[in-house]
């Protein structure tokens, strides 16, 4: 049974008018159910709950009883886990291998856990030691204190919603904060249930988490501009990003920004092509809906052919069609105008030049949902709009470099910085190239650098700021600096 209501003040409710939106299966085009549709004034009401909950309540210093609430959180997830993996997979449209791994069972396993556990090792306060600042003989005991940011607008994507919410909620409930989430319109059940899961088998207080679904993409900037929010932190798009920031500005509120990508997969002229080459084919995962997908594969001109010639061939072999198949890594684009956003960039990359060696349109056999072919380009110079632009479809582009100098510029000619692969059979040399890339995270030979303890955001414009990680908790708190009379 899917929840349709949302989170405000401690209890679920209808909104405020009535309305509801309907959520669609991206894969069979059906309608799953309906959902309250919240307004600006709902939003309103949950930034007051929520500003209440921080000023009038203890919880932000109440380290026990939220770590207690936060566990409690987490025995709600995990009990509804196999209902929230055939939820995800039917609105998210996401391949159900992905639900073993980032998107339902990695954070459902740590997103909220490990920053509840963090609480008792957090350094809230530490000794400057004594000092007589200016001389004048009034010695001072000094302590920084880390104290919760306040109340925290949270403003969430639809290709990894449930694992971007918790992500987010995990940390700043744990540093103390309250907060208004805002889910995606066009996937909002993950975030219903949460809603219930909070309100009926968890002790946080009324007030301390709302969530507001909504159709309106603009009940967000209820978010950004209310004087009553502290901070937003926001994953999506490098566009929207940019407005929040603006929003943010009139009222000077901190911002946590993770915004797009279009990292570089460079596959050394000394790696194993087989596997490095191969695995590039993995940016169709989800179909290529995910920001820290690797979408340039980077390789030496002097093995060109060869690369190509192997990437070709796993690029044609990627299953792709039911999300629930498990042969399946391609599900469909979330939705219409994603579809028909993907196929213009495959229209662009043909008339700027590129040579498509695979897919590149809509498949005959699956005609209903929002599918796209797995889509190769050749031939790519990294100056194109498909090798610039964030793409978020099943399309890899292969640019060839001359040596480690020409593919660690090629890659970092980008406006992003989030992520990237390297590949070599010399571990020191991958280093050395993964030292000049400017991105916020890499991996080295497949390895995998993505868990709840490990930072996660993106230099340039791909953010500001970092999720997860004690980073991921600081980010969420502010600090004061405190003085006292030294004991004589
Ligand atoms: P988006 O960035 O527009 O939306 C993300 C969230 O922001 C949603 O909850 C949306 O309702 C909200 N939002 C939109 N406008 C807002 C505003 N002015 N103020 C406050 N909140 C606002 O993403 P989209 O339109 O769903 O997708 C468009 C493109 O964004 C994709 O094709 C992809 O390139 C990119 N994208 C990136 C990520 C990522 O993780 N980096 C995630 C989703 C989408």
């Amino acid at each position: 049974m899917h929840e349709h209501r949302m989170l405000i003040d401690g209890q679920l409710v209808e909104a405020h008018n009535g309305k509801t939106f309907q959520n669609i299966n991206p894969a069979t085009e059906e309608v799953l159910g309906n959902v309250t549709d919240g307004s600006h004034a709902d939003a309103q009401r949950a930034v007051a709950a929520a500003r209440r909950a921080f000023d009038g309540t203890d919880w932000g210093r109440d380290h026990e009883g939220r770590k207690k609430s936060l566990l409690q959180l987490q025995q709600a997830l995990e009990a509804e886990r196999e209902d929230m993996r055939a939820e995800l997979i039917a609105e998210v449209g996401c391949p159900v291998l992905l639900t073993y791994g980032p998107q339902l069972d990695a954070p459902v396993n740590e997103a909220v856990k490990w920053p509840a556990e963090q609480i008792s090792e957090f350094p809230w306060k530490r000794s400057l030691g004594e000092k007589d600042p200016f001389g004048w003989g009034m010695v001072a005991s000094r302590e920084v204190w880390k104290e919760p940011i306040g109340v925290v607008g949270v403003i969430v994507p639809w290709n990894f919603p449930l694992e971007i919410t918790l992500n987010k909620l995990g940390p700043v409930l744990a540093m103390g904060n309250t907060c208004v989430i805002k889910p995606a319109p066009d996937t909002p059940f993950n975030a219903t249930r949460l809603s219930r899961l909070i309100a009926e088998h968890t002790d946080i207080p009324p007030g301390v988490v709302n969530i507001v679904t909504s159709s309106d993409h603009s009940v967000g900037e209820v978010l950004t501009k209310s004087p009553d929010v502290d901070m937003v932190a926001f994953t999506g798009s490098t566009a929207t990003g940019r407005k929040i920031m603006e929003g943010a500005a009139s009222t000077l509120k901190a911002t946590f920004l993770e915004l797009g990508g279009k990292s570089a997969n460079i596959v050394l002229d000394d790696a194993d092509f087989p596997s490095a080459v191969g695995s590039a084919a993995a940016v169709c995962t989800h179909a290529g809906q995910g920001c820290a997908i690797s979408t340039r594969l980077l390789v030496p001109r002097s093995r060109y052919q060869e690369a190509v010639d192997i990437v070709t061939e796993s690029m044609k072999n990627i299953g792709y069609g039911d999300p629930n198949d498990p042969a399946n890594l391609q599900g469909p684009q979330i939705s219409k105008r994603q579809q028909e956003r993907v196929l213009n960039y495959i229209e662009k990359g043909r008339a700027e030049g590129a040579k498509l060696a695979v897919g590149g349109g809509v498949p005959k056999h699956l005609p209903k949902g929002f599918f796209i072919e797995p889509t190769l380009f050749i031939d790519v110079d990294n100056k194109m709009t498909i090798a610039q632009e964030e793409i978020f479809g099943p399309v890899l582009v292969v640019i060839p470099f001359e040596d480690d100098d020409d593919a660690v510029r090629i890659a970092n000619e980008s406006a992003y910085g989030l992520s990237g692969q390297i590949s070599s059979g010399d571990i020191n040399r991958a280093r050395d190239v993964a030292s000049r890339i400017r991105t916020g995270t890499l991996g080295i030979n497949g390895a995998v650098w993505y868990g709840a303890d490990t930072p996660f955001g993106g230099y340039k414009q791909s953010g500001v700021g970092r999720q997860c990680g004690i980073e991921g908790l600081e980010i969420f708190t502010q600090t004061k600096s405190v003085a006292v009379p030294a004991a004589t």
